[in-house]
């Protein structure tokens, strides 16, 4: 076997032994003697081969195939284009997105009811409620979830609901609604405060900080909320961030990096958040000795499909796949990154969804079609699906090439995800057996 030309990565736990991860099976093995006889090509093992490049005869699996009706499992759906802060970074305002526009009823029963009759799903759909700032339009969010319950009823089918916000317009009134109707919430956080504020400021220039914890520690006693984290300073500690944000209330980490021309990162800066991404995953193993899961979901994902396995992912996420986003005026777009973008519209009720240019954006953005050059010898690739679509078209202009940042932060987690699962005995893995999907 030509170890160079190989899928397979090779990484150490935090007790020195040395494992492999076979990026053909997705399987996990200790180093032996008999594996390294058989990488060196000393000695044919047949078992340790169907372990590592799969059986003898199996064929590579081949991409998955596009059904005439498309599945669906979630609709984000743009309640308002307004917002009440200027992020740094924010691309909907860079794009020209924030104007007053808000999605009015009518256009939401359409869409929705298009969806149901021309889509596959299974019996729930999640409705995801976003914006600009999806609170400045609470009474379309209010009104909206009698109106998804009366078409549920007619078409049999339930729905879940999210909602994406910047945590700083949360009342009494909005926090019973919340509990009262079961909605996930995720808050846009890139705490501490001092970065926070530098980068999330309301319009008149004030930080925004302190008006979310306030918020945040009022709702914690009723649900569970995650916190999305933007890295814009590569430097920052994951240990202190999270630590901070448990303390605050939040249940859950979520992190992305910062994608934005203005902010752009140096590899040395990147090398010195590999190290405190090194940290971190030691203080995750640390705190599942002592039997407490450390919810940082961009560890757990990985974590999940390395337990439970998992198909090899073609795509970077699921949008266009089985999930898209609605414009206030109804537009239907493959990812809400996209919005105002004329190219990337895919329809609207009245005109239906563009299939053909739908099926033909899916079939030349698959890993193996789409990351030619970079993903084709990468061990990560079952796990990775290439880069962000949005990622991608900002670093490199078109969606259709990686975007190397993107590929790096992905490879570090796969990277510190494996030093962890190697690193844990039988019987800390079982918390991994009954997972919730952490997205
Ligand atoms: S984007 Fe990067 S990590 Fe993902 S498959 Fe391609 S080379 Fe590997
Ligand atoms: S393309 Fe990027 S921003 Fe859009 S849904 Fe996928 S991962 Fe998210």
């Amino acid at each position: 076997m030509d170890m160079n030309q190989s899928k397979i990565y090779f990484f150490k736990n935090n007790r020195d032994n040395v494992y492999l991860y076979s990026g053909y099976t997705g399987l996990i093995l200790e180093w032996d003697p008999r594996i390294q006889k058989h990488l060196e090509n000393e000695e044919y093992d047949e078992e340790a081969n169907n372990c590592l490049q799969g059986r003898t005869g199996d064929s590579p699996l081949s991409p998955p195939s596009l059904p005439i009706k498309p599945a669906l499992e979630m609709i984000v759906l743009f309640v308002t284009n307004q917002c009440n802060l200027t992020c740094s970074y924010c691309y909907e305002r860079a794009s020209g997105l924030h104007n007053m526009e808000n999605l009015d009823m009518e256009t939401l029963k359409e869409t929705i009811v298009y969806f149901i009759k021309n889509f596959d799903y299974q019996n729930r759909i999640n409705i995801c409620f976003f914006g600009g700032e999806p609170l400045l339009n609470f009474s379309l969010i209010k009104e909206s979830i009698t109106v998804l319950e009366e078409i549920g009823n007619q078409h049999d089918i339930r729905f879940n609901y999210s909602l994406t916000t910047n945590g700083t317009l949360l009342n009494d009134e909005i926090i019973n609604f919340i509990i009262r109707h079961n909605i996930n919430i995720g808050i846009s956080i890139d705490g501490p405060e001092i970065v926070h504020d530098l980068h999330r400021k309301y319009l008149d220039g004030r930080g925004s900080y302190r008006s979310i914890i306030e918020n945040v520690a009022q709702l914690a006693n009723y649900c569970d909320i995650t916190a999305r984290v933007t890295i814009t300073d590569y430097r920052v500690d994951l240990i202190e961030l999270y630590q901070e944000l448990e303390n605050v209330g939040f249940s859950t980490m979520k992190t992305e990096c910062v994608v934005n021309p203005k902010f752009k990162i140096s590899s040395d800066e990147f090398q010195y958040f590999r190290g405190n991404l090194q940290l971190f995953a030691d203080y995750f193993i640390r705190n599942l000795k002592q039997r407490k899961i450390v919810n940082y979901a961009d560890f757990l994902a990985v974590l999940k499909t390395l337990h439970l396995g998992a198909m090899p992912k073609f795509f970077p996420c699921n949008t266009g796949l089985n999930q898209y986003s609605v414009a206030t005026d109804g537009s239907i777009y493959f990812c809400h990154r996209f919005m105002n973008l004329p190219n990337f519209k895919w329809g609207d009720a009245a005109r239906g969804l563009n299939l053909e240019k739908r099926n033909q954006f899916l079939k030349s953005h698959m890993v193996t079609m789409r990351g030619l050059k970079r993903c084709e010898n990468c061990w990560a690739q079952r796990m990775c699906g290439g880069t962000c679509y949005h990622a991608s078209q900002v670093e490199t202009g078109t969606t259709a090439e990686m975007s190397g940042f993107d590929c790096e932060f992905r490879k570090a987690i796969y990277e510190k995800a494996l030093y962890i699962y190697a690193s844990l005995v039988d019987e800390e893995k079982i918390f991994l057996d009954n997972m919730d999907a952490c997205s």
